[in-house]
């Protein structure tokens, strides 16, 4: 028996020394009575000091009526720490007397854990709901919250949005692809950085969005959900957009332009080649619409034009490609015609074209001159078919207009002009009859000039001023241009650096540059040897490239221009906006400007789809950190409008006109000075 009551006691006295929470006994009188190692440890003494004393040297807030029911938690200042506690209390009869047993768990630990969790909590709802950036946190499909970004940028309340579907604001064709990168997100737990992705989607209140979101995963309440953070890029995607669809499109027709042509063109011959099969091409000028458009107005010339192109459509198949050429020209590409067909066509277009047209209540009569070239028999090559389409037109211009004619051999007569200028070109430069003109470029904000365009003009001894827009894609042609672009480049140079002796403000030179110069292997030290030998800092050097230039042999090209970009060298894309940009493109080049082309700056009035499509490409151009010149800047208004749209310089005849590197010299000041007008 008292074996059995010692075992029982020595059992009772390993759970109690054991314990892994702190235990003390008292009595009534609450004097400690005992207490277990891990009490020794939590308040840091030894059973022997306290036995006997007052548990409130302990437990400062011991009281029995707080202690009697159940669990409490209480802080402690043990050795100057603080320390929590839980404290559970169990009265135990034995015998006539009442014992209390303390279980007293350390807390510290855990509650520590729970601020700073709650804490770090605090700071991310707070970032969370503060953000400009739209987020939203969700399951998988089920929004769990969002914050008010997004709650606008998706144009519904909060209600409407919490333990909502995400997939409800995505048509379902999307649905699989968002599930997809969802599961990658999921996959690549690790990723340090994730994938962006676009999407297109409508808000509640139906405006269309794009977005730029950045899924990661976290922790919230044990739970693994997913963080979506979007950045709205509507207007820079909506810009972009436009600017593609104008690169292949003519604006005021809808049809399609001559980059757009060239590529059906360049697929149609590549077919018809390989099937032997033939295809026509109609070289279309209207008559008599340039003095219409320039006796009723542009306005009315606009109005007349679509009617124009809705009339040559109804003489047209759906499978026939027509373009607008530029002007008043198109072109028509037809598949698989026979001769006999293809002057049916070109008779009804001569009879509708010249039925009276009617604009602001007066008739107008115009007719149609159509040349007519045939693939493979006149040419194998676009180039070449509109040539001699062309010729052929040209013929029958000279006959009479309103008819139509097939190309012949013996029409390359007309090209003597043409003859002469090659033979000129070559010998212009030796002649003298070369010269550079020199157009400023102002800067809107601080309205001084910062830089000058340099123009060629020749006055040939015979035939006298020759266009450069004449010129200039002959000597492309030939190969002349090398030489024609070392000489202005040189003489460019020079110039520049005469005025900067002659005390004029420093400023940047732009020299226009053909592709073929960028085709040939020394261009680049050619560039850089001029500017040595000048000793012109090569930031008062900028070269004018169209973006056809980049299009061709693209590695060494961007090769090329980042030599040069390297080297200082400030480089500029010409007529921006004209031919076959692609803005992801324009992204990859190493360049500084952007030169808006001269038609979207000719009829720059408020109203106009011109306006917008300046926005557009100043809008990109800013996100690209590009700055921006529009040229062919006339009016004063087209200065207040583009100063408006945030423009970073003009160049145009409203400042001046290109001209000669004295008369520049003398004029300085006064140029400047138009900007006074300018509000
Ligand atoms: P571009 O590079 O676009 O040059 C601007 C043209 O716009 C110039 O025509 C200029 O006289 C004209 N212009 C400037 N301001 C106005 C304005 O306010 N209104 C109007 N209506 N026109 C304005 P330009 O001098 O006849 O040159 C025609 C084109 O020939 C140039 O177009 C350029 O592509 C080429 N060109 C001229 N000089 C050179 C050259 O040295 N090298 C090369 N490769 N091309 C050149
Ligand atoms: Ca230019
Ligand atoms: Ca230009």
């Amino acid at each position: 028996m008292d074996r059995r009551v010692q075992k029982q006691e020595v059992l009772k006295w390993a759970f109690f020394e054991s314990a892994l929470d702190a235990i003390l006994v008292i009595d009534e009188k609450r004097h400690v009575l005992s207490l277990n190692y891990a009490a020794e440890t939590l308040f840091s003494l030894k059973a022997s000091d306290v036995i006997g004393s007052d548990v409130v040297k302990l437990l400062p807030f011991y009281k029995f009526s707080s202690l009697q029911d159940g669990r409490t938690e209480h802080s402690l200042l043990i050795s100057n720490r603080e320390v929590t506690v839980e404290i559970t209390v169990m009265a135990v009869a034995i015998e006539e007397t009442v014992e209390y047993m303390l279980y007293i768990r350390n807390m510290t630990q855990e509650r520590e854990a729970e601020k700073t969790l709650i804490e770090a909590k605090n700071r991310y709802e707070n970032l969370f709901y503060s953000s400009p950036l739209a987020i939203m946190v969700h399951r998988e499909e089920e929004v769990v919250s969002v914050n008010d970004a997004m709650i606008q940028l998706l144009g519904v309340t909060e209600d409407q949005l919490v333990g909502k579907s995400l997939y409800d604001f995505f048509s379902s064709e999307q649905v699989p692809d968002i599930k997809k990168g969802l599961k990658a997100v999921r996959d690549r737990k690790d990723e340090p950085r994730p994938p962006l992705a676009q999407l297109k989607m409508y808000n509640a209140l139906g405006k269309e969005l794009f977005l730029e979101v950045k899924s990661t995963l976290i922790q919230i309440n044990g739970e693994t959900l997913f963080q979506t953070v979007t950045r709205d890029v509507t207007e820079q995607k909506k810009a972009q957009e436009s600017l593609q669809y104008m690169a292949f499109h003519d604006m005021l027709t809808d049809l399609p332009n001559r980059s757009m042509f060239s590529n059906i063109v360049e697929k149609s011959i590549d077919s018809a080649a390989a099937s032997g099969k033939k295809l026509h091409f109609l070289f279309l000028d209207l008559d008599r619409f340039k003095q219409v458009n320039d006796t009723l107005g542009h306005h009315a010339g606009d109005q007349l034009m679509l009617q124009v192109v809705d009339r040559m459509k109804s003489c047209l198949r759906n499978q026939d490609v027509l373009s607008r050429f530029g002007g008043d020209e198109f072109l028509v590409l037809l598949h698989d015609r026979t001769d006999e067909e293809v002057r049916k066509i070109c008779k009804s277009l001569n009879d509708c074209l010249s039925t009276p047209f009617v604009v602001l209540s007066r008739d107008v009569y115009l007719g149609v001159s159509i040349g007519v070239s045939l693939f493979p028999k006149d040419g194998k090559t676009l180039e070449v078919l509109v040539r001699h389409a062309d010729l052929a037109m040209y013929e029958v211009k000279k006959q009479g207009r309103n008819h139509y004619l097939f190309y012949q051999k013996e029409m390359q007569v007309h090209t003597t002009r043409r003859m002469r200028i090659e033979d000129g070109l070559r010998k212009a430069f030796e002649l003298g009859e070369m010269e550079l003109h020199y157009q400023p470029k102002v800067n809107i904000q601080s309205g001084h000039i910062v830089g000058v365009e340099a123009l060629i003009r020749w006055t040939h001894a015979k035939m006298g001023v020759i266009s450069p827009a004449e010129f200039i894609p002959i000597a492309e042609e030939t190969g002349v241009i090398v030489t024609l672009t070392k000489w202005v480049l040189k003489k460019a140079c020079h110039q520049n650096k005469y005025w900067q002796l002659k005390g004029l403000p420093p400023l940047k030179m732009s020299v226009n540059i053909s592709s073929v110069d960028f085709g040939t292997t020394d261009f680049v030290d050619y560039v850089l040897d001029v500017l040595r030998e000048v000793e012109l800092e090569s930031r008062y050097l900028e070269l004018e490239i169209t973006e056809s230039v980049t299009m061709k042999h693209v590695e060494q090209t961007i090769e090329k221009l980042q030599i040069l970009k390297d080297a200082g060298v400030f480089i500029s894309i010409d007529d921006f906006g004209s031919g076959y940009s692609s803005f992801s493109y324009i992204q990859k080049l190493p360049i500084h400007t952007l030169k808006i082309d001269r038609s979207f700056i000719k009829d720059l009035d408020p109203n106009t789809t011109e306006v917008s499509i300046v926005r557009a490409i100043i809008t990109l151009a800013k996100s690209l950190q590009l700055s921006v010149v529009a040229e062919g800047v006339e009016e004063v208004e087209q200065v207040e409008l583009l100063h408006k749209e945030k423009c970073d310089e003009v160049q145009g005849y409203y400042f001046s006109k290109p001209i000669s590197a004295q008369e520049f010299y003398e004029k300085f000041h006064k140029i400047e000075e138009k900007m006074e007008f300018v509000h």
